[in-house]
């Protein structure tokens, strides 16, 4: 008998605890992951991830063939190549830990029956979310729609568990039948870009992995978190975590890091770490809306807003917001730092976001697609949500006619250029707050402004009118 831990978004050791149960019991252990293209429903990765998954899978592989255990990677339909592969393991038990989009419930749900029927232990585990979706319910005993009253809830409803150890050695790799594969390798995948190769910013930014997780929790929790209450506004400093990525793949577990704030400031928390756990609420609050509207990416969480008249975006402008050549700064270097790193920061998301939705009048599916593509965290429930909160479709979101300024935004948050710099080298010569208005001064080669801000503000204004008239 044998024993098989089928890993997905939660490529980590530490605090895992479908591994940690299945090392526990000492049987021969296989360790899988599939990718699945598949399977009905699932959303293919978009390239930034794929990318990452690469290098957070080779990562992990080293990781297990350290402790004495080994990743096999397979390709195709999960519940098939699970089924599979625990028959010729000869596998009394499968662990997992569980996810939360609906596709993939299906799956997991339709193997627990079947282990069911053939004898086969299947447990699944809570890692990813510090809170699962059907634990907390409003008052009336429904989902919450409000993030405020969610999150008090959250903090209200118990203690948060202590994250477990990486075991410290791991059961050996259990033997396949003969001539069976044992392993794809993951070069087979091209994952990877070739031509061209534009993850050269991706690699130079990040580290994949549960290293590169662990590294970047310590530095954030030991520094920037201290003022994150102002920093995590200001794009041109190391201000926020960017665990994001890390959070999106389980590199680092939720409870590890809420174990690590704790152990830094065991009496009251800081008022900007304070803020910082309520980012992490964010987090929970949009898997609990994904987890209730399996469809959040594809239909607007208002049904009002299905009436709504979106514009027809051209090519041309759709294309300019997507290379950040929009001519307004903080808009390109925002939509260039994704293009170059794989990440934007959450303020300039918010107006990238918004000058698409709103000063392009662009149906915020297409906007979402693209993030979806090109972020290295693009993440099945924080995407669609926060496109919908900038849409004003969403839950709890930001209402429709709060538009915001990409220039008003960038004096205020890049007062002194610094971000604008670091990405739209045609500005580089620019002084004082010329930066921020370009066309005030004439920059080589930077484009002039593709909308008239306050026109294009009106004729969204105009469109939401025609929605709340009819
Ligand atoms: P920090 O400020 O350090 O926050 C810590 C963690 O809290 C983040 O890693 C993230 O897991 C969570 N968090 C913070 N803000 C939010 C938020 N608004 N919503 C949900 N979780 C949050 N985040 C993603 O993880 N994946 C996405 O695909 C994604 N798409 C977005 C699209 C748009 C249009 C906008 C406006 C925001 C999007 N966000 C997304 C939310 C946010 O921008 C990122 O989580 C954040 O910028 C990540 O950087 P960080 O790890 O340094 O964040």
């Amino acid at each position: 008998e044998t024993s098989l831990v089928w890993l997905r978004d939660d490529l980590r050791l530490d605090d895992n605890p479908a591994l940690a149960e299945a090392a526990g019991l000492g049987l021969p252990m296989t360790v899988l992951y599939i990718l699945d293209e598949e399977s009905e429903g699932i959303r293919p990765l978009g390239g930034a991830a794929r990318w990452w998954l690469h290098h957070s899978l080779a990562a992990l592989a080293a990781d297990l063939e350290s402790k004495g255990s080994r990743l096999v990677l397979r390709r195709g339909k999960s519940d098939a190549i699970v089924r599979k592969l625990a028959g010729q393991t000869k596998a009394g038990h499968i662990f997992w830990n569980r996810r939360y989009s609906q596709p993939e419930r299906t799956i997991d749900a339709g193997l627990k029956d079947w282990a069911g029927e053939n004898g086969i232990h299947a447990s699944s585990f809570q890692a990813n979310l510090l809170f699962e979706p059907w634990t907390i319910r409003t008052g009336a005993g429904g989902p919450y729609k409000v993030y405020s009253p969610f999150w008090r809830a959250c903090m209200a409803s118990a203690d948060i568990r202590d994250p477990l150890d990486a075991p410290a050695a791991l059961p050996e790799p259990a033997a396949s039948g003969p001539g069976v594969p044992t392993s794809d390798t993951l070069a087979s995948w091209k994952l990877l870009p070739t031509s061209p190769d534009w993850s050269t910013g991706l690699a130079e930014t990040w580290e994949p992995g549960e290293k590169g997780a662990a590294d970047r929790l310590a530095d954030f929790l030991d520094g920037p978190v201290e003022d994150y209450g102002t920093g995590r506004n200001i794009p041109g400093t190391e201000g926020t975590s960017r665990l994001s990525p890390h959070l999106r793949f389980g590199e680092v577990s939720p409870f590890r890091v809420w174990r690590e704030i704790r152990r830094r400031h065991p009496g009251k928390i800081p008022a900007d770490v304070g803020i910082f756990r309520s980012e992490l609420g964010w987090r929970e609050f949009n898997w609990h809306l994904l987890y209730h509207n399996p469809d959040l990416a594809t239909r607007n969480f208002r049904p009002a807003f299905d009436n709504f008249q979106w514009g027809r975006v051209s090519r041309s402008e759709l294309a300019a917001w997507q290379q950040g050549k929009t001519g307004y700064p903080l808009v390109d270097a925002g939509m260039r730092q994704l293009w170059q790193t794989g990440w934007m920061h959450n303020r300039v998301r918010m107006a990238a976001a918004s000058f698409l939705v709103k000063n392009l009048l662009t149906d915020w599916r297409i906007g979402e697609e693209w993030f979806w593509d090109t972020l290295v965290d693009a993440d099945a429930a924080n995407n669609p949500a926060n496109w919908q909160w900038v849409a004003g479709s969403g839950a709890d979101a930001s209402p429709y006619y709060r538009i915001f300024n990409p220039v008003t935004q960038s004096k205020k948050f890049d007062a002194d250029g610094s971000y604008l710099r670091a990405f739209i080298p045609e500005l580089q010569g620019l002084e004082g707050k010329q930066i921020h208005e370009p066309w005030t001064a004439g920059a080589d080669g930077y484009p002039a402004p593709l909308v008239d801000l306050a026109e294009s503000r009106e004729r969204a204004l105009d469109a939401y009118q025609k929605l709340k008239d009819e």
